[in-house]
């Protein structure tokens, strides 16, 4: 499949491209900006992910991100900051154009899917719903850390039914984008706010977590509070959660059912789809980002520090994953890979 990729040459853009690299279904064609329009993928872009552009997009000319360059394209990633992408994500949407968006724009837009192919795969069936009005496919991958804590909170939530999150987020820098947070402001410091990153996590996470009826998703009904802060690390972001469920939890049972989480055979198969989807560690001071960001090539969300609260049917933990592979890019291949693979587009 020939893609697009809108807004390329930022953080999530490159890893992009760096991802779809040789992939086996999808073929990077065209790339667009809007300060790089005109000029070489290897000259506009500022590569932050080390070793050098991958050679396949070097020499591609950034377009403008217009609907007249998507003419050509069967699948469009976007990558572009949400008040950019107003109004050509949904022009694409209307022009029926297939599409897996990182941005925020459409998220809680109750026609578009908000997927991680290993939680909600069932809530694709909202496409159906975008067909009878004559528009999509376009579905949508979550924030960063709504995705890396909702990945471990599916199967606790399965099991024992979640009542009330509490989660503090340590999130890295490239979440900013490049050049993202200034110098002066992030070194030797961390900032406890990110603007309306802990709205986003709230909604999201019920948005996904919820139920879809067959016409709608109803959101999940517990309560989410969230407090969002950037740190000094420049991939990875942390969460650490104090889940309350309905039921009594076993912390020996609850790490069996993270280190057994399967996603099924369907997702399993997908190209980018990581060995484990969820990796426990039992050190008592893991996870990292330094050590543990990469894990399953940045695809598996670690786990570490499972202990109960002060309730019996409380559950404190810490995850991390990659924001920009699992948290974005790769997430949104994913999920991209599962609606081809599902006969979607
Ligand atoms: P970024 O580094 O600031 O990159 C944004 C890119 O978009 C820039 O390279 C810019 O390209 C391009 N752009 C800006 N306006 C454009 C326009 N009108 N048309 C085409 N391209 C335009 O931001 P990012 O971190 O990659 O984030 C991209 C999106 O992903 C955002 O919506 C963000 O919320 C979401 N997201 C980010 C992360 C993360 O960890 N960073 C995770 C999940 C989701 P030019 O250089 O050509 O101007």
């Amino acid at each position: 499949m020939r893609v697009a990729l809108l807004g390329g040459t930022g953080a999530v853009g490159q890893r992009f491209a760096q991802l779809l690299e040789r992939h086996p279904w999808f073929e990077l064609t065209t790339i667009t900006g809007k300060t790089s329009v005109g000029k070489k993928y290897g000259e506009a872009v500022n590569w932050l992910l080390g070793g050098e552009v991958p050679e396949y997009v070097r020499d591609l000319t950034v377009m403008e991100t217009d609907m007249r360059n998507l003419k050509e394209v069967d699948l469009v990633f976007s990558a572009l900051p949400s008040g950019e992408a107003a109004s050509i994500e949904r022009e694409v949407m209307r022009a029926g154009i297939p599409m897996v968006s990182n941005s925020s724009l459409l998220r809680m837009d109750p026609l578009v899917p908000l997927v991680i192919p290993e939680v909600n795969p069932d809530h694709l069936a909202l496409l159906n719903e975008q067909r009878r009005v004559g528009s999509g496919p376009v579905a949508t991958s979550p924030n960063c850390t709504t995705t890396i804590l909702v990945i471990p909170l599916k199967p606790l939530n399965d099991r024992y039914g979640i009542k009330r999150i509490n989660v503090a987020s340590y999130q890295a820098i490239s979440g900013a984008g490049y050049p993202g947070v200034p110098s002066y402001d992030i070194v030797d410091n961390i900032i406890p706010f990110i603007s309306e990153e802990e709205e986003k996590v709230e909604k999201e996470s019920k948005k996904i977590l919820g139920r879809f009826n067959g016409k709608e998703v109803d959101q999940a009904g517990f309560e989410v509070q969230a407090t969002c802060v950037r740190v000094p690390v420049i991939d990875g972001h942390t969460v650490a959660v104090h889940a309350e469920f309905e039921e009594e939890v076993d912390v020996d049972e609850a790490i069996r059912i993270l280190e057994s989480f399967d996603p099924g055979e369907r997702i399993r198969k997908l190209p980018s789809s990581p060995e484990k989807v969820i990796v426990v560690r039992r050190e008592r001071d893991r996870p990292q980002p330094r050590y543990d960001r990469l894990t399953g090539k940045g695809m598996s969300v670690t786990v570490g520090r499972l202990r109960r609260g002060a309730s019996s049917n409380t559950l404190l933990f810490v995850a991390h994953g990659h924001n920009t592979i699992r948290g974005a890019a790769g997430g949104a291949i994913l999920l991209a890979e599962l609606m081809r693979s599902e006969g979607i587009i």
